[in-house]
């Protein structure tokens, strides 16, 4: 079987997949300057049994590229994981580390594209490439209900993953459409620049996981 049909079965893609040249070159030099770092695809971290995925963008180059775990050791990962905690979504205490204990309850986390993008910034054509992942991690979750996407571009690629066109769902904060079996909730992103500038606060954050939750109840 070719190596595409290898990786396109697994909801998880291998430590050295090689099918971004540009993630792949960004991969090698980091791993040059940083060799004690992770630098390389992201897996999902959480719950097999997961009702509920948060699904980012990309792994930051200093968060889940060094420490291997989705939003871990950078800013966002803080209002994210405590967010998390407070509704029942993790339980334990977010240290920044992946080996802080955190455990996630019914829920996952997970990048639209598994490798950090230089500049924080992926291009179209790797996220359509690594959406073969994230279709299959949706497929291996049977007891899915409800996804989070942090921010419009993670959006469009859960609606692409799902087989949905990327205008079909709703823009926008706080958002709510149904997209085939799961509800979508969006949120803004939660970036050090969207918190420090007031674009996103706790209390907004705090509303669509508060949503998530009844969903995930209901
Ligand atoms: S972004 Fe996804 S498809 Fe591209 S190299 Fe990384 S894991 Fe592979």
């Amino acid at each position: 079987m070719p190596t595409h049909d290898v990786v396109a079965l697994s909801p998880e893609p291998p430590r050295d997949c090689p099918l971004c040249p540009r993630l792949v070159a960004y991969r090698e030099q980091n791993r040059a300057q940083h060799p004690d770092w992770w630098n390389g695809p992201a897996p999902s971290f959480g719950d097999l049994e997961a009702r509920l995925l948060v699904l980012g963008l990309a792994p930051g180059r200093q968060g889940a590229n060094r420490t291997s775990r989705p939003f871990t050791g950078d800013y966002a990962g803080v209002l994210l994981y405590e967010t998390l905690i407070k509704f029942g979504f993790a339980t334990g205490r977010y240290e920044a580390r992946a080996d802080d204990g955190l455990e996630l309850v019914a829920c996952m986390v997970s990048n639209a594209v598994r490798c950090a993008p230089p500049g924080n910034k992926p291009e179209t054509s790797e996220e359509t490439t690594c959406r073969r992942f994230l279709t299959a991690r949706l497929a291996a979750l049977p007891r899915l209900k409800v996804i989070v996407t942090l921010g419009d571009v993670s959006r469009r690629n859960a609606l692409r993953a799902l087989g949905l066109k990327a205008s079909a769902g709703v823009a926008g904060h706080g958002s709510e459409f149904q997209a085939g079996p799961y509800t979508i909730l969006n949120s803004y992103h939660c970036s050090r620049l969207n918190t420090n500038t007031g674009r996103l606060t706790t209390p907004m954050f705090e509303a669509v996981f508060r949503r998530a939750r009844e969903l995930v109840d209901s």
